[in-house]
């Protein structure tokens, strides 16, 4: 039986509950210190080699905590992840800002911060100077257009993205920005999202290192890094080979010696904003069996639903589910394992081969760290659970709360109907 192994057991979830209901968020510290170290290990070779985690991906100070201490810096896209990101202690270079459409407030927040900020495009040269000022040490978006290929596979369409700019505009914006004082260039694309193969970064890589040099010998500008964004992706289904990061790693080194040293450019740091790569399979969503149902189809019914992992619903995203205490049992019964939205796309798992499930029984969804909580919502009323920390001594912190009726209905502090 292909399977996956959940960093949780039985009864540890069982001690859980007693304090924290289901359905809550548990996240693995030893396994988020376990990835950041490999990241840094496989781009050792970089000097100034920095992985700034895409704050998105999880918007939890505790864990954007625990990534600082590993070296990490955080990848903002928004106010509030700017604000986060201050909170936690991240300071200056430390913040990418890399937005689009961005409001006034939040470029000047940015600005303020002095985080490193990316242009998502060329209009914005003259937004970020007229809201704030031009730094000295500015990134721009690139968007090569076309599709994305590897190895005559489209692995995406850059062309029809809304992100960055084209090649004439980048020679435009580095002349323009030089002539206004810039002194140092950042380079930064993402081209493909959850690419379950080791080519994805050294290809996007060549394709950047080429740019970089063209640039610098068009414009004279001093290229200081190379961000090559997210887009590495995770094994959600147990019979994906996983990516490796050590040979993910080794490409982009490659790249580096062909391109950037014969063009002089060995100086230049490689950044990274992964998200996904970083946090997805070190974060499960528990949840509890609480009904079942025999009508056309066989279901399963579970405390937690679409609001609190949306993926499943969104794009019918396959999210592992290991049935605690039953996991060496044979997947003899077809289920539909669904949460309680009046919407019949609230579904976990279509026709999902499992266990015998009983009422009461916990599921661990699998690879929820990223993209999970952080997309949910309150569809129906229904409130966003707590967040769970399983620290490296194996104790418990929770590090986030609940959400209760009192935060559902915040918003409605100025109103007679909920004065207190
Ligand atoms: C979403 C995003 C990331 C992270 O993407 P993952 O797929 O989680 O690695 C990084 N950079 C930017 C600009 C993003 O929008």
């Amino acid at each position: 039986m292909a399977g996956k192994i959940p960093f949780a057991t039985k009864e540890m979830i069982e001690k859980i509950a007693e304090t924290y209901p289901t359905p809550f968020y548990l996240y693995d510290e030893k396994g988020i210190r376990e990835t950041a170290r490999k990241v840094y290990k496989a781009f050792s070779w970089n000097k100034g080699f920095k992985e700034y985690f895409a704050v998105k991906a999880t918007p939890n100070p505790y864990l954007l905590k625990i990534l600082k201490e590993e070296g990490c810096g955080a990848d903002c896209s928004s106010y509030t992840e700017l604000l986060m990101s201050d909170a936690v202690g991240f300071k200056g270079d430390e913040i990418m800002f890399s937005s689009n459409e961005t409001p006034v407030e939040d470029m000047q927040l940015a600005s303020k911060l002095n985080a490193t900020i990316n242009l998502d495009d060329i209009t914005h040269i003259e937004f970020l100077e007229k809201v704030a000022y031009i730094p000295e040490t500015i990134s721009c978006r690139f968007n090569p257009g076309g599709h994305f290929i590897l190895e005559n596979n489209i692995m995406d369409n850059p062309g029809d993205a809304k992100y960055g700019l084209t090649r004439a505009q980048m020679t435009k914006a580095f002349k323009t920005l030089k002539a206004k004082g810039v002194k140092h260039f950042g380079i930064h694309a993402f081209l493909a999202s959850n690419t379950v193969t080791n080519d994805y970064y050294p290809e996007l890589a060549r394709q950047l290192f080429t740019v970089a040099a063209e640039l610098k010998a068009e414009t004279g500008a001093h290229i200081n890094f190379i961000n090559l964004s997210g887009g590495i992706g995770i094994a959600y289904k147990p019979e994906q080979s996983e990516n490796d990061i050590m040979a993910i790693g080794e490409g982009v080194r490659k790249a580096f010696e062909e391109i950037l040293v014969p063009a002089g450019m060995e100086d230049v740091k490689i950044f990274t904003e992964l998200g996904r790569y970083m946090l997805a399979p070190s974060g499960a969503l528990v949840t509890q069996a609480i009904h079942e149902k025999h009508t056309y189809k066989e279901y399963i019914g579970v405390d937690a639903c679409a609001a609190n992992l949306m993926r499943p619903a969104l794009y019918g995203s396959y999210h592992h589910i290991t049935v605690l205490g039953k996991e060496n049992a044979t997947c003899d019964h077809k289920y539909d394992v669904v949460g309680g939205l009046c919407e019949n796309n609230d579904k976990f798992a279509i026709d999902r081969m499992l266990p015998a499930i009983d009422k009461g029984d916990y599921l661990f969804m699998h690879d929820a760290g990223a993209h999970g909580y952080a997309m949910g919502y309150n569809y129906n009323g229904k409130l966003r659970s707590a967040e769970l920390l399983l620290q490296e001594d194996g104790s418990v912190k929770m590090i986030r709360r609940a959400e209760t009726p009192s935060d559902y209905f915040a918003t409605f502090d100025f109103s007679e109907f909920f004065k207190k």
